[in-house]
């Protein structure tokens, strides 16, 4: 009997959800902290850190949103030590208001036309 059960890889490119604003795409644009087995919470841009990680867009509105409402804290399970909410803060601040858009302009159904 064979016991080998094929896990279900999706073939395309896997999706990471902004803990903050919930939207899902690839991971470009998103970047993983992670929380480590001593019980601190880091950025890891390379995304190889073990531990568990959650998905934050590169921009500081969606990082107020997950730092404000401890979402970043409830996604990790852990109570962020304020050393390392410090740490992301400053990150944050150094951020571009909004998600990079690279290229996506146009979405949503808006006509916009000015002239
Ligand atoms: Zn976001």
């Amino acid at each position: 009997m064979p016991a080998t059960k094929r896990p279900l890889r999706p073939k395309h490119v896997p999706l990471r959800t902004c803990i903050a604003c919930r939207t899902t795409e690839a991971k470009r644009g998103l970047v993983r902290v992670v929380r480590t087995p001593e019980g601190r919470v880091e950025l890891d841009p390379t995304g190889k850190h073990n531990g568990r990680g959650a998905y934050v867009h590169e921009a500081r509105a969606c990082w107020e949103a997950a730092l404000k409402r401890d979402r970043l804290g409830h996604a990790l399970k852990v109570a962020i030590p304020a050393e390392d909410m410090d740490r992301l803060r400053t990150h944050a601040a150094g951020l571009p208001a909004a998600p990079a858009d690279e290229g996506q302009k146009e979405r949503g159904g808006t006509d916009d036309h000015q002239r």
